[in-house]
């Protein structure tokens, strides 16, 4: 059964279902589909015990239609090989959907995180860092991770750092990597960019009036019930956004278990509640629910998994209540288990599409540091005298005083994180109505995944005619 099937074949399942609907040649669709290069490394790690320990990792570049390619590095106790070659897939997909001109990668490493001393993951790090420069696989016109599960701004700085010490001279060392500190190249906005692209692609879904229709549901957000599966990174600031774009999260999980409260969870009392405890249960008002998954069947009318892929399955699609599906993971849903909730009529938000707002601002990030220059610096100065000069204008014309607050929040000009958010939300909602269009020229007899799956598979398509290999 398809559930059997590793992640990289559900991906091209998926793959295969869309590209039926296309007349590409076989040979160009197969050479969409592979998997370009993988790089399966093990390196010894010393341990602060002064044991030697062997470290397994790879780094997939799925595509090199576009380079760089990009693509986060997971650490996580189970990461294999053909997670990674599956997620560096969905990358190339990914970017494509967002028009973000990068080849899809993915990197992970094979580790309990929490096992290890911040020591420790940092000789790790700096060593897999050392691992990719000697076989190219990092470099800003190469290839150029980013944080995903298990990873952070922390150890992007050790790989910025590492490359760094290695490639002195080159003018553009500090685009090697993405999702940095702002201290040492990133960019404002970053770390909440896939979530707050989560919750700008839910809001856009949410605000059709047709689609919410057809799904039972009023248009727009205010008051949909939420629940998230997954605190970290991702889910928390995709929680976050919903909460105050109107959503009532009324279910949280972490690993530990999950909370319910009907009338709604304050997510930052909530994570306060587990910085405090250790743990997201005993939440005031909230009931507990020991067995962390069953928060995926929880009464809501759009479900974020957050963590990691192969939760929803079709084990538990049947019970799912929720109407619409947010993939803010990578996976979260099996292929088999999205046919049973398409048959349920639930509108499943893919992945590749809903989560891009991390790759997104990891281009902006990447253009910063090619460009060496913070975004909004030339300009903010301008913009606020000229802002100014208009408004003191309508003063005199009107003979009114324009309120202080007011004044000031529309002469300021834009600032970097001003830029990177207004990107973010552009990219995100163009893509939405992109996939929405296919869909509908497939007169909504497919669902969104198939729509946003054909959509990358023109445009990689596209660029692969365009190189003459094809006719
Ligand atoms: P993270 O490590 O910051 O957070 C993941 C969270 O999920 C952790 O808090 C962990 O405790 C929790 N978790 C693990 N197993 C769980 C379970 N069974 N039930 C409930 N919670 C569980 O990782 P992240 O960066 O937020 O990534 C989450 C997902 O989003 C991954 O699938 C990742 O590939 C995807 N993603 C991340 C980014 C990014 O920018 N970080 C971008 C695109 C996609």
């Amino acid at each position: 059964m398809a559930e059997n099937l590793k992640f990289f074949e559900q991906v091209n399942r998926n793959f295969d279902r869309a590209a039926r609907l296309t007349d590409y040649p076989k040979g160009l669709l197969d050479q969409i589909k592979i998997c370009n290069s993988v790089y399966h490394m093990t390196f010894p790690l010393k341990r602060d015990d002064g044991s030697i320990e062997t470290i397994q990792a790879w780094r997939a570049e799925h595509s090199h239609h576009k380079l760089p390619t990009k693509g986060g590095i997971r650490y996580a106790a189970n990461v294999n090989e053909d997670e990674v070659m599956a997620l560096a897939a969905l990358m190339t997909y990914k970017c494509a959907i967002v028009d973000v001109p990068f080849g899809g990668a993915k990197g992970g490493v094979q580790i309990a995180k929490w096992k290890y001393s911040q020591s420790e993951l940092e000789r790790l790090t700096r060593r897999f860092t050392f691992e990719l420069i000697k076989k190219n696989f990092i470099g800003p016109a190469v290839d150029v991770p980013a944080p995903d599960y298990g990873t952070g701004p922390q150890e992007m700085a050790w790989i910025v750092d590492t490359y760094m010490a290695m490639a002195s001279n080159e003018l553009d060392a500090l685009g090697c990597v993405t999702g940095k500190p702002i201290t040492q190249g990133g960019v404002r906005g970053r770390k909440e960019a896939t979530g707050r692209g989560v919750f700008f692609g839910i809001r856009e879904a949410c605000s059709i009036k047709e689609d919410m229709q057809k799904l039972g549901l009023s248009p727009g957000l205010d008051g949909k019930r939420v629940v998230v599966q997954g605190l970290g990174n991702v889910g928390y600031h995709a929680a976050k956004f919903l909460q105050e774009g109107g959503a009532i999260i009324v279910g949280l999980a972490e690993y530990e278990g999950a909370i319910y409260n009907p009338k709604g969870l304050d997510v930052d009392q909530v994570m306060a509640h587990r910085k405090e405890t250790g743990s997201i249960l005993n939440f005031p008002g909230a009931q507990n629910l020991e067995n962390t998954i069953e928060a995926l069947e929880l009464p809501c009318d759009i479900l974020v998994p957050a963590a990691l892929e192969n939760q929803i399955t079709t084990e538990n699609a049947p019970r799912i209540q929720a109407k619409i599906i947010g993939e803010a993971a990578n996976g979260p849903v099996t292929a088999e288990a999205s046919e049973i909730l398409q048959q349920k009529g639930v509108m499943i938000i893919p992945d590749m599409y809903l989560n891009a707002g991390g790759v997104t601002v990891s281009y902006f990030e990447w253009l910063k540091n090619l460009s060496h220059v913070r975004f909004g610096r030339m300009g903010k100065r301008f913009e606020k005298k000229v802002n100014t000069q208009i408004l003191e204008l309508v003063e005199q014309l009107t003979g009114k005083k324009i309120p202080e607050d007011i004044f000031e929040s529309i002469a300021t000009g834009a600032d970097e994180e001003d830029l990177v958010n207004s990107g973010l939300e552009e990219t995100m909602i163009n893509a939405y109505h992109e996939i929405r269009e296919i869909r509908r020229q497939h007169k909504d007899e497919i669902d969104l995944r198939t729509a946003a799956f054909l959509d990358a598979i023109h445009k990689v398509a596209r660029s692969y005619f365009e190189l003459g290999i094809f006719p």
